[in-house]
Parts: structure tokens; C-alpha cells; sequence
């Protein structure tokens, strides 16, 4: 499918992405580097990134999950629906407390980014201490996937304006883990393939 195929019908008003619009590795579209998108931006490319935000919520929400067959997700890259432009959706909800008590605010991070654009980093080093999955990826791949611990990334949001935010713990690596995918970087290049648990010094797991 061409990049219009692919995101005329998603954008249509009766569609929901579902599992069957996410592309799988082995697509070349996953390898490929994204282009930019235009500014100010079209209608299409912002329904685009909403449509994006809403799948995320619907495989976080149980009921939605189930009847859609969703898997969970906490992050979304335009390529990973065949359509190779440069928009993340990112949604990482925030935990009750030990006595079950819900959040104050239900995401730590909530963010449609047009262009997003890692323009620093530490230098130290970061990764999930149980490793990363990826709704293109269909089997388990495990190993420590080594990632900068802090970022500071520049983005655009859907009215066009521009945004500098500095990200640290489990949301800097998902950010990271979706711009990999506009770049066409799966998770598993960023893992030791001799050595998978290998901890450098200075390494942060998180947990
Ligand atoms: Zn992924």
C-alpha cells in the first residue's frame, strides 16, 4: 500500500486502528528512515495522530482490548501502520498507590509529537530491567536494549507549536523507542548480541 492508501482509510471517520493495521518486522516500511511531515499541518496528519492517541487507549482499557483484541500499548510510530512519516503517539499511564488509590494524574506522559527530535542526551545509559516489546514485533526478544538515560527532545505538537522537554526513567525510553521507529530501528539492534544482559558500567536498569 502506498503511504495515501494506508492512512486515507484509517483516517476515516468510522475506523479504529486495530491489530491488523500494525505492520510487522520483516516490512520493509519498518527499515525505512520517515519523512517529514509539513507544517502547518494537514488535517489528515493531525487525525492521523489522534487516531494514533486513541488506539493506545483503547489497548490500555480492558473492556476495549478484549473486544478489539488488542494488545497493550504505551506507544505508537506512524511506520508501524505502513505509513513512513515522522509522528509518535506516546501514552504511559501512572499507577495507583500501594493502598490502591488511583493516580492525580493518569498519565505521566500524554503527547502526539509531529517531527520529534532527540537534540541531547546523557551520558549515561539506560534500560528496562525486563527488556521491550513492540506491537510490530510478534515473539519475545530478550536482553537488556541499551538506551540514553536522559533525552531532551523538540517536537511539534497538532496546532503546530514547537515543544522542548526533557524526559528521564521508563517514558525517556519509550520516546526513544518511537523515534527509533522513524528512523527505522527496531528495539533488538540496540541489544548486546553476544552478550544480552551485559551491564556496562554506569548502566541504569529500570525497573
Ligand atoms: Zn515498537
Amino acid at each position: 500500500m502506498t503511504i495515501m492508501d494506508a492512512q486515507s482509510k484509517i483516517i476515516r471517520a468510522s475506523h479504529q486502528i486495530d491489530m491488523n493495521d500494525i505492520i510487522r518486522e520483516g516490512n520493509p516500511t519498518l527499515r525505512a528512515v520517515a519523512e517529514e511531515v509539513a507544517l502547518p499541518l494537514s488535517d489528515e496528519d493531525i487525525i492521523l495522530g489522534e487516531k494514533m492517541m486513541q488506539f493506545l487507549k483503547n489497548s490500555q482499557d480492558p473492556v476495549m482490548a478484549e473486544k478489539m483484541g488488542l494488545r497493550g500499548g504505551v506507544g505508537l510510530a506512524a511506520p508501524q501502520l505502513d505509513i513512513s512519516k515522522r509522528i509518535i503517539a506516546v501514552l504511559v499511564p501512572n499507577v495507583e498507590d500501594a493502598e490502591g488509590n488511583p493516580p492525580k494524574e493518569a498519565y505521566s506522559i500524554q503527547e502526539i509529537m509531529y517531527n520529534p527530535k532527540i537534540v541531547s542526551h546523557s551520558v549515561q545509559d539506560a534500560a528496562l530491567a525486563d527488556g521491550e516489546g513492540c506491537l510490530s514485533v510478534d515473539r519475545p526478544v530478550e536482553g537488556y536494549v541499551i538506551r540514553h538515560s536522559r533525552v531532551t527532545v523538540e517536537y511539534f505538537d497538532k496546532n503546530g507549536e514547537k515543544h522542548k522537554i526533557k524526559l528521564k526513567g521508563y517514558n525517556s525510553i519509550v520516546v526513544q523507542h518511537e523515534i527509533d521507529h522513524i528512523n527505522g530501528v527496531m528495539f533488538y539492534d540496540r541489544i548486546n548480541e553476544n552478550d544480552p544482559f551485559k551491564i556496562e558500567e554506569g548502566l541504569l536498569l529500570i525497573d
